[in-house]
């Protein structure tokens, strides 16, 4: 093996005829034809001057060139970061900066709004569309279809995947060949992905979800996906009697169950449905089987691990936790000395294993404070673990609330406020108030065409909740802001309501 990423997800396959990608068109991409194109955008990419370990940015629409240059980087050793396309040419500056990469890849319609960004930085700046058109696919239709492996050992890196910016600023999570590698083997068998599956593919391909864990579970199995441009239920239910298995965010879910022909028949031929990026709400989680009876595998990993945890393919897929810790990955619950909790309390969850990053770019002190020197990643979400070994996850850490001393668990809250007449959702923030340091405040959107009673609502949480957990406020909103992978973004609702209490 001279390059196992790629030898292994890819090179195995050469020759082959099965089909790869199925595109919502109707069109096939076979293994083999995709070969030859990783080919030719790894030639192009060295036909652009750069050079193994460089780093080329990456911010195209979905399709399948946009994946085959994506593998070309890897074919040709060469650094790749994917970002996500929502990104405005000032986001783009700090990734291109950060990064430093030589080269940035953009659609062609973004050319001019990017030109400026990769002029300052001194990179290249070349394009690519959806449709095969763009400067740097005409340079790749030059090339030959075979192209000669960069050597690459387990440990260089393959990828610079920058985290959601949740909770602060996009971190470089620098992932080796071995992270990606390792983590899709242990999914394809966790999973029992074999060559017959058809995956439906609606998520984006510049986060992990639908880039290292779908894309490569796939491809480790010689499987093959519907690779969509984005998620349409109408769409995805359309194609489930030709496949086998979605991997989505808890959105796809509720969306699915929005639509009423969904249901035992549509899903006939499927085996597989598994969720993941956001808590899956367990009530979403019952609603699913009993309109479907498939049961949602819920898992849980994020950008600097990949997969850490998920539940049995056999065995109990239990509602509202994310499961065991994959075989190979270790998982402890700790307090902030770091010591262990016991089992059942909450902590923050640390993770070890081959999955584990190599740290961030070119953030040397927030490697330090989150990668311990034993190898644990401190993952900053807040979990506990049952007698049985299952993990739930209760939230994140910078989301907890400390009210006049006390800890508050949004989580606790926010079950408890879902199941309140007329309400479809909540979240739970703590906003600074003059007493208590910290105090939560309620945020919720009511079901369609109702107007939820705050005042009962609160009598009615007053009777159930500790006095000091109580929402000082509660507050309506049409719909909670979220990212493209469906998380809710608790720093905007904090700063739309920091001033409520000053
Ligand atoms: P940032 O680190 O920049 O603040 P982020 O943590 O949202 O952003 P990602 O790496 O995309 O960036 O997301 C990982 C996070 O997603 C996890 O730390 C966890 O909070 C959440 N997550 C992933 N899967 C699940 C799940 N099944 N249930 C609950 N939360 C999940
Ligand atoms: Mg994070």
């Amino acid at each position: 093996m001279t390059n196992p990423l790629y030898d292994q997800m890819l090179g195995r396959h050469a020759g082959s005829a099965a089909v790869f990608l199925h595109l919502p068109d109707g069109r096939q991409v076979s293994y083999a034809d995709f070969l030859g194109r990783v080919a030719q955008f790894a030639g192009a990419v060295r036909a652009q001057g750069i050079a193994p370990g460089d780093r080329v940015a990456i911010q195209v629409g979905k399709s399948a060139d946009a994946l085959a240059l994506i593998f070309g980087c890897i074919q040709a050793g060469v650094v790749f970061l994917p970002l996500n396309t929502g990104y405005t040419a000032d986001e783009m500056s700090y990734f291109v900066e950060n990064s430093g990469a030589r080269l940035l890849v953009c659609a062609p319609e973004a050319e001019a709004a990017l030109g400026p960004v990769a002029e300052a930085c001194g990179a290249q700046i070349l394009t690519l569309g959806g449709a095969g058109e763009g400067s740097l696919a005409q340079v790749a239709d030059a090339q030959a279809q075979s192209f000669d492996t960069e050597p690459r050992a387990p440990e260089d890196i393959a990828a610079f995947l920058y985290t959601s910016g949740t909770t602060g600023r996009s971190k470089g999570a620098m992932l080796s060949q071995n992270n990606l590698l390792s983590n899709a083997l242990t999914l394809v068998d966790l999973w029992r992905f074999t060559d017959k599956d058809v995956l439906l593919h609606a998520l984006p391909i510049f986060h992990t979800h639908g880039l290292f864990v779908a894309t490569n579970v796939i491809l480790a199995a010689g499987a093959s996906m519907v690779f969509f441009d984005k998620l349409d239920p109408e769409a995805l239910i359309d194609w489930m009697p030709r496949a086998t298995s979605l991997m989505g965010v808890p959105t796809f879910y509720t969306r699915l169950l929005d639509t009423a022909r969904f249901d035992t028949a549509a899903t006939a031929s499927m085996r597989l449905f598994i969720s993941g990026s956001a808590p899956l709400l367990a009530e979403t989680h019952l609603r699913f089987e009993e309109r479907t009876g498939h049961r949602i595998l819920e898992r849980y990993g994020m950008t600097e691990t990949n997969m850490n945890t998920s539940n049995p393919y056999e065995g109990e897929r239990r509602a509202g936790t994310v499961g065991l810790p994959l075989p190979g990955v270790e998982v402890k619950v700790c307090g902030p000395d770091g010591a262990e909790v016991p089992r059942g309390e909450i902590g923050v969850l640390e993770v070890r294993g081959p999955n584990v990053f190599q740290g961030y770019w070119q953030m040397p002190e927030k490697t330090a404070e989150e990668l311990r020197a034993d190898g644990f990643f401190i993952t900053g979400d807040l979990a506990q673990q049952a007698e049985d070994g299952y993990v739930t996850i209760v939230g994140r850490n910078k989301d907890l609330i400390i009210s006049g001393g006390f800890n508050i668990y949004p989580k606790e809250l926010e079950s408890l406020l879902d199941d309140m007449p007329g309400v479809l959702e909540s979240a739970v923030i703590g906003v600074p108030h003059p007493d208590f340091g910290e105090t939560p405040v309620g945020v919720l959107v009511p079901k369609p065409d109702e107007t939820p009673d705050l005042e009962a609502i609160a009598g009615l949480v007053a009777e159930k909740l500790a006095r000091f957990k109580h929402p000082r406020k509660l507050v309506l909103i049409d719909a909670l802001p979220r990212n493209t992978m469906g998380k809710v973004q608790k720093n905007a609702l904090r700063a739309s309501y920091q001033g409520l209490f000053a």
